[in-house]
Order: C-alpha cells, then structure tokens, then sequence
C-alpha cells in the first residue's frame, strides 16, 4: 500500500492539448498535477504539420511545437509529466487508485483527457507518409491541398464531410470506399454524390501508398475488390475518413460510455456511472468529444476540466 505522500491531488491521464490545458490550470492553482503522458505522447497534434485555426498564430504553427509549448508552460507551474501507461484503474473507491505497471497512484481528482485516435488502414506506406501528403485531419491539412487531385478514403458520415469540406481546395476529390453500400447518412451521402467535384470508387482498397523513397505522395494502388482488377490513381493527398476510436477501453464498466465508446459527459466535463455523477473524476478533449474534435475545443474542454476539479477538491477542504 504506498504512503500517505503519495496520495496526489490530481492526476491527468493524455498529455495532448486537452491534458495539457487542464494541466496548466492544475498546476497554476497549485495542485501539482501529474501528467500521464500515455501511448501517443501529444496526442494528435504531435502527429500534425502545420496548424492554421489556433488562435494566437497568424502565421501558423506545427503541431509538435505547439504541444511542446503547452508542456513547457505546464511544467513551468509545477505540473508532473511522467511517460507511463494506465494499466488499471479504480473508480469505486476514494482515493481513486490507478495502476501504472508495477506502480500505483493515489489521486483525489482524475481528468481524464486520453482523447481518441484516427483509424489508418496500417500499411506500411501510409504510416511511413503521414504528413507528407497522407492525413486524417481534412481540418487540419485542407488547406494544403488547394490545387490538388486528391483521395478520401470511408463511406460514412467522416469521410462524406471531408470530401465535401475538401472539394474548396482540391480540384477533384475521388472517394474511396471498401464496399458496396454506404454508412453514411442519406443527406450526407446525397451531398457528395452530386457534387460535381467529387468521383466515387466502390470496393475499393487501397493497397499502397506511393511516394515513400520521395516523402511526398504520388499516388494510390488500388484494388478493387469485386473485379480483381489493379490500377493506379495519381493523387497528391490521401485523407483517412474511416473514424475514430476514443481511447477510453479501460474505462469500461466504471464510466458511462456511449455506443461507440466515447465517455459521456454532462456540461462537457462531467462524468457518471448508471446515469449517477462520479465527483472526483472529469474528461475532456476528444475521448468525451465525437462531434468538434478540435485543438482549441480540446484545450476549451482542458481549462472546465481544471476548473471542475479545483472546486471539487475546495469542498473536500483541500
Ligand atoms: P463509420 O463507422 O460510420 O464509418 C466508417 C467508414 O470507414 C465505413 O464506410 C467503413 O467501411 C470504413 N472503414 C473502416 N475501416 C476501414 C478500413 N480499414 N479500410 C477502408 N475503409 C474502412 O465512422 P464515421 O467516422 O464516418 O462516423 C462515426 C459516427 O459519427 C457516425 O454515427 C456518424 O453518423 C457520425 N458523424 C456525423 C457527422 C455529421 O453528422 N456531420 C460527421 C461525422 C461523423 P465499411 O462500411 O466497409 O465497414
């Protein structure tokens, strides 16, 4: 059983840009948070080029350098990063007691900030050309796309609205789509197949990314499923639009999750189990968020989150 000492006020589990927000706020009220920085240290932005929609940057600002500010400020204020992985976690009791491999911490309040992750299709070639022409963010990386012939890859509502939002920068988007028939909405779906700039491929796979000896995308080989048939489509990007999947697994049976495993939340932050409010214990960031999914709404989510738990821990005389 550790000691007394090791009784935290609050942990912070992700260290993106909801973590680190929240992180800044804990640790400017004193609390010294701890930072578990988890499996994608960053999170997505430390996966991102160039970020233009972060207010404050005119010019624009890469996405790791953005994050490693962010850490710089928290630590600045005494805020704990540690490189460690929640392999456990305790909710039913106080303190909350969460296991990180051979270690245990205790903490009066968890912000749970563990966000969510792009699907890829996990070819070699893709991930060797993220940033460099392959992406999962149509806000992010849109923009770099004007002129271009590019690809969408999905049939849901995701990759419907990519294509959509991407036809203002490319001049033909050409969506790829492993099946027959489509998960996306009929409103959605109707959208985009009458546009004008948008082409549609069915059963379609994407068998490799071309371009990795140039890191720059040149193109796809496809296959399509249905025909055997192989062949090549010159495009200069490719957006991932086959969703998300929230980094909250671990959370099961202890939170309140909505189908597709996404931590409910009541006013952004709160959270429950059977529809009753767990005090304590807050998310933010996209591991609560499946519809903005944005750095500054993260960051937004962070700062109610550190807030939250600064009254929380003011009513326990804290
Ligand atoms: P969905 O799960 O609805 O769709 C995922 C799509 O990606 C499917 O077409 C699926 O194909 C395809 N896919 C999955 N894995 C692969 C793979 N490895 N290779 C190729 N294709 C793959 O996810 P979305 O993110 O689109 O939507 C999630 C939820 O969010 C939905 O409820 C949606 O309605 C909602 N949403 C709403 C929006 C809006 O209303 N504006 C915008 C975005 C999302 P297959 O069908 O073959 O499995």
């Amino acid at each position: 059983m550790p000691d007394q000492n090791e009784i935290r006020d609050t942990v912070i589990l992700g260290s993106g840009c909801a973590g680190l927000t929240a992180a800044i706020y804990a640790a400017r009220s004193n609390l010294k948070p701890l930072v578990l920085e988890g499996h994608e240290p960053g999170g997505q932005l430390s996966i991102t080029t160039l970020v233009e929609n972060f207010p404050g940057w005119p010019e624009g600002v890469q996405g790791p350098e953005l994050i490693e500010n962010m850490k710089k400020q928290a630590t600045r204020f005494g805020a704990e990063l540690r490189m460690a992985h929640l392999t456990c976690v305790d909710l039913t009791k106080s303190p909350f007691e969460l296991t990180l491999g051979k270690d245990t911490v205790l903490t009066r309040s968890l912000i749970i900030a563990s966000g969510a992750s792009a699907r890829w299709l996990g070819l070699p070639s893709e991930q060797a050309l993220i940033g460099f022409g392959v992406s999962s963010c149509a806000t992010c990386d849109g923009f770099f796309a004007s002129g271009k012939e590019i690809a969408v890859i999905g049939g849901g509502d995701s990759a419907m609205e990519e294509a959509l939002f991407l036809t203002r920068f490319a001049t033909k988007v050409t969506l790829i789509n492993r099946s027959e028939s489509f998960r996306a909405s009929r409103i959605m779906l109707e959208r985009a197949q009458t546009h004008p700039q948008i082409e549609f491929l069915h059963n379609t796979i994407v068998e490799e990314c071309l371009g990795v000896e140039e890191k720059d995308l040149k193109g796809l080989k496809l296959l399509n499923r249905k025909t055997g048939e192989r062949s090549t489509l010159p495009v200069s990007f490719m957006f991932l639009g086959i969703g998300h999947e929230p980094n909250a697994t671990m959370f099961k049976g202890q939170l309140d999750l909505d189908n597709d495993g996404y931590v409910k939340t009541e006013d952004n932050v709160f959270v429950s189990i059977l529809g009753e409010r767990i005090h304590g214990v807050f998310a933010c960031g996209d591991v609560q968020d499946r519809r903005y999914r944005q750095a500054i709404t993260a960051a937004g989510t962070g700062c109610m989150a550190a807030l939250e738990v600064e009254k929380y821990l003011e009513e326990l005389g804290r």
